[in-house]
């Protein structure tokens, strides 16, 4: 039977969300109904609202969350009711140019449920990143449900789903960070202290950590950085030479999504180092460097695509290091909201005055 409840839509583009009553099917083939514990809110929410990724209104937004798996529909195999799961949106298909080639942290070609959720008269809805849970109870695709040790609270690690599993993969898996590194973070938000996470994680030995605003460096600290760099007093190609012996970083990491910070990055390389880009530039952004530099300095430029991350992989594997005290994902949570609350956390995220908020329901 078709459930019906509370979940935050945004209507028209640049409109305030709001809580409104939506109609959650019943599980086709190859889908599951999870009731939600927890969504963090992620600046793609705000992009969908205002109409920056496209034109599909209402939508209905929440994309980085965990939950238990209420109903299961046919076919369904890799879980089961009352399974605690974090979502994702990389359910690979197996079947697309990249899964065969066996890169299916690629995969161009993923899975959604195929049915939609809607308003109550009907208006299809669109799930942001295919996942839609800002809501009691969602409808996803089996592969999007990823089961996690039903220890791990909520709150904290269903922000994998998302930015956070963007910013330490960035460094674990596009960086390929390795034990005795030297690593710098461009940008101190969410993604970039994942990227500091996972650089830590990774075993990097010196983790350079660079913003403008002093009081995420202080944050970025917390996360495991070695060493600060407050780009709005200090050349941050030089400072970052000067705490890697002169020699510039193995793995620079874009965390923000700005031409400037991609340039400093490029140059604040070692020879032959890596450059990855995590932050999400807007389509006007150009960057412009001498070829010359691009050959001379060598090593490789990578963008990271949710980490290169694969749930069905990693999930597991970081909730078990939470567990264990290794990983501190609760650190990401700076608050607790209610549904009602997403679009006052949407300009507190705007003043960059927390890391994450994340609705408990
Ligand atoms: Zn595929
Ligand atoms: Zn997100």
């Amino acid at each position: 039977m078709t459930s019906e409840v509370q979940g935050v839509v945004a209507m028209a583009k640049g409109e305030p969300v709001s809580l409104v009553t939506i109609m959650v099917p019943d599980p086709g083939p190859g889908e599951v109904v999870v009731r939600i514990q927890a969504c963090g809110v992620c600046h793609t929410d705000l992009h969908y609202r205002e109409g920056a990724i496209n034109d599909e209104f209402p939508f209905l937004l929440g994309h980085e969350a965990a939950g238990l798996v209420e109903t299961v529909g046919r076919d369904v195999t890799s879980v089961e009711p009352g399974d605690f799961v974090v979502l994702n949106w990389r359910a690979v298909c197996g079947e697309c140019r990249a899964c065969r080639r066996g890169r299916p942290w690629y995969c161009f070609a993923t899975h959604n449920a195929s049915q939609k959720m809607t308003l109550t008269d009907g208006t299809p809805l669109s799930a942001a990143l295919g996942i839609g849970a800002f809501a009691e109870k969602t409808l996803v695709a089996a592969g999007q449900c990823t089961k996690v040790d039903p220890r791990a609270r909520p709150e904290a690690v269903g922000l994998l789903g998302c930015g956070v599993m963007a910013g330490l993969g960035s460094a674990i898996w596009t960086g390929e960070v390795r034990a005795g590194d030297s690593v710098a973070v461009f940008g101190c938000g969410g993604v970039g202290c994942a990227a500091i996470a996972g650089a830590r994680l990774a075993g990097a030995t010196t983790i350079i950590a660079i913003d403008l605003d002093p009081r995420k460096l202080d944050r970025a600290r917390e996360f495991g950085a070695t060493d600060v760099v407050n780009g709005s007093s200090e050349d941050v190609v030089a400072a970052v030479r000067r705490l890697t012996d002169g020699n510039g970083a193995d793995v620079c990491i874009e965390a923000v999504g700005s031409p400037k910070a991609m340039e400093q990055a490029f140059y604040a390389r070692d020879l032959a180092g890596t450059l990855v880009q995590v932050g999400v530039p807007t389509p006007d952004m150009r960057i412009d460097l001498p070829m010359i530099d691009f050959f001379g300095r060598g090593g490789q430029l990578k963008p990271s695509w949710y980490g290169d991350c694969l749930p069905s992989r990693d999930f597991p594997m970081l909730v078990d290091l939470y567990l264990q005290g290794r990983l501190d994902l609760d650190r990401f949570v700076t608050e607790t909201i209610g549904l009602g609350d997403v679009e006052e956390a949407f300009h507190r995220m705007e003043r960059g005055e927390v890391l994450r908020s994340v609705v408990v329901i």
